[in-house]
């Protein structure tokens, strides 16, 4: 979820890359409910993750979630991320519209599908055509589970735009033993990538430690998802 220091850094970033992972993303700036809570190490965060890029040639993303970061976040990373609480913040999806770098939209919590389209209109009316959507959960009656991953909205999203599909079934559900299933399922329903967080020691986590794999349950999910592609008839 967060970067938070070198050695959960380091240790993640190469576990994961080792595991066949294709990018390695970490908030600098985070969306904290609570104003009291951690709020992400800022410049030094990016920090660790132009080293985490250096040591594992793995690219790396990062949540902006203010105009006034974006010149500097750019200088640290290779794609930017629109976290669901700014999902409609216009005026921030018109910045990065205007930016070089691939953009991967979050769906609001309270966001329809056709909200969600309309926000990647924003940043693809200003030119910035490499726009991923992820979507990682909306808010339901359910409370059971952190938020309900709507998985009907890959096939519609792959049918309604030539743009990839990211899932985040972390976020999606909220409950680490559960992640798996959810991340297999979205690979059966089309996405194009998925998205998890990953930490080497989980109850030590500055955010959202109760949704974050263990490295070696990342390694195995790997090893999952490549089955259920091809049984799907894709490839990882
Ligand atoms: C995150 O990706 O860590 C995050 C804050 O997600 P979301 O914006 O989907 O809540
Ligand atoms: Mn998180």
């Amino acid at each position: 979820c967060a970067l938070e220091n070198e050695t959960q850094v380091f240790t993640t970033a190469k576990t994961v890359a080792a595991s066949g992972a294709k990018f390695f993303r970490g908030g600098a700036f985070k969306p904290r409910t609570s104003p009291y809570s951690f709020q992400g190490l800022g410049v030094e965060g990016l920090k660790l993750l132009a080293e985490a890029r250096a040591e594992t040639g793995l690219p790396v993303i990062t949540e902006v979630m203010d105009t006034r970061d974006l010149d500097i976040i750019e200088k640290y990373v290779d794609a930017l991320q629109i976290g669901a609480r700014n999902m409609q913040n216009f005026s921030l999806l018109k910045e990065v519209g205007r930016s070089k770098l691939p953009v991967m939209l979050k769906r609001g919590m309270s966001a329809t599908i056709k909200d969600l389209l309309m926000s990647a209109e924003y940043i693809l009316s200003e030119g910035n055509f490499n726009v991923l959507l992820c979507e990682r959960g909306i808010r339901t009656f359910e409370t059971y589970t952190r938020n309900t991953l709507d998985l009907n909205a890959v096939p519609v999203l792959k049918a309604e735009t030539h743009l990839p599909v990211v899932v985040d079934p972390t976020h999606g559900i909220g409950l680490r033993e559960h992640v798996a299933s959810m991340a297999l399922a979205a690979v059966a329903a089309g996405a194009d990538a998925i998205m998890t967080e990953v930490h080497n020691s989980p109850e030590l986590a500055k955010s959202d430690g109760e949704q974050a794999l263990l490295p070696h349950e990342y390694q195995d999910l790997v090893t999952r998802v490549r089955k259920v592609a091809e049984a799907v008839g894709r490839t990882l």
